[in-house]
């Protein structure tokens, strides 16, 4: 069984744990990472794999599904250590000249911006690899097809080994022990369309595990990627609602938040877990990229 291959790193984000994940496979000469996490959580990784008898430099590929800085931001340290980077080609550039992604995070974050996300550090054009949609990404012994899967962001890509789907976040958040899934919908690139479509995409393709950053590796693919469509449906069903009255964006963020959490109450969700979603997924960043994608996508003036 594939999943046999792949170790869970959790890197405990903000002292969480299954909030987010790096994925390691092992090949004769190396190992391979599927994200890098953000580059805060570089001694939780170097401690997994140091758990795993390796040290970061014998990660020879870092498959990126996106470039949000919880995924993507130690891309640049490990490429210090030798990894090849595979990217989006929307993302590339993005990697190869951080400067403009660090200052619209640090917009968002301001001084947080370090204790939350620490470095981000460019890929060296020489070691960034940009993978076309399908083609077969050959490693070793090892075979991953990249998936062209936007919706959560323009530039996302999911990953097929065997029989696991790695999901990146176009596939939602979900923890462990719930059988409770969250779609997260940050800004600029949300697009609630070309998500289902992604998802529709990823039905056809015969896996048997999904493995989203956040958080683990779960069997029942057809419940799941079911859940994130109706996800997508609630939200913007939402959206429809309060939208018309134009409410300021803290109204929105408070009226997304209660919305969220009163779902959750129903399938009796503890107050760890809560927490531990909220760390995963900011609830007030998906209002602001429901907003946006509102104001940009559904209603054009
Ligand atoms: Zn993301």
């Amino acid at each position: 069984m594939a999943s046999a291959r792949v170790i869970t790193l959790d890197l405990n984000f903000q002292g969480r744990p299954h909030a987010i994940a790096s994925y390691l496979i092992r090949h004769a000469d190396g190992a391979v990472l599927i994200e890098s996490g953000p580059g805060s959580t570089l001694p939780a990784l170097q401690a997994g794999l140091a758990n795993e008898g390796l040290s970061p430099r014998d990660v020879t590929h870092v498959l990126l599904t996106h470039i949000h800085l919880d995924h993507a931001g130690a891309a640049g340290w490990l490429a210090q250590q030798g990894a090849k980077i595979y990217v989006h080609r929307v993302g590339a550039p993005h990697m190869i000249n951080p400067e403009k992604l660090i200052a619209s995070a640090t917009r968002i974050y301001g001084d947080r911006m370090q204790s939350l996300w620490g470095e981000f550090l460019p890929v060296p054009e020489s070691q960034l690899i940009i993978p076309k949609d399908t083609e077969t990404i050959e490693i070793g012994d090892l075979r991953f097809t990249p998936i062209n899967t936007p919706g959560h962001a323009e530039h996302h890509y999911a990953y097929l080994f065997e029989d696991i789907c790695f999901s990146g976040d176009v596939g939602g958040v979900r923890i462990p022990g719930y059988q409770y899934l969250r779609v997260p919908m940050p800004p600029p690139e949300l697009n609630l369309e070309r998500w289902h479509a992604s998802i529709a995409r990823l039905r056809k393709e015969k896996f048997k595990t999904i493995a989203p950053t956040h958080f683990g590796m779960f069997n029942d693919v057809a419940w799941h990627l079911n859940e994130v469509d109706k996800g997508l449906d609630t939200a913007s069903r939402w959206l429809e609602e309060v939208m018309p009255s134009d409410p300021p964006i803290e109204e929105l963020r408070q009226s997304y938040t209660d919305w969220v959490m009163a779902e959750g109450e129903k399938v009796g969700l503890t107050e760890d877990v809560v927490r531990a979603y909220e760390v995963a997924n900011p609830l007030g960043m998906s209002a602001d990229g429901l907003l946006r994608y509102w104001k940009k996508v559904r209603k054009p003036e």
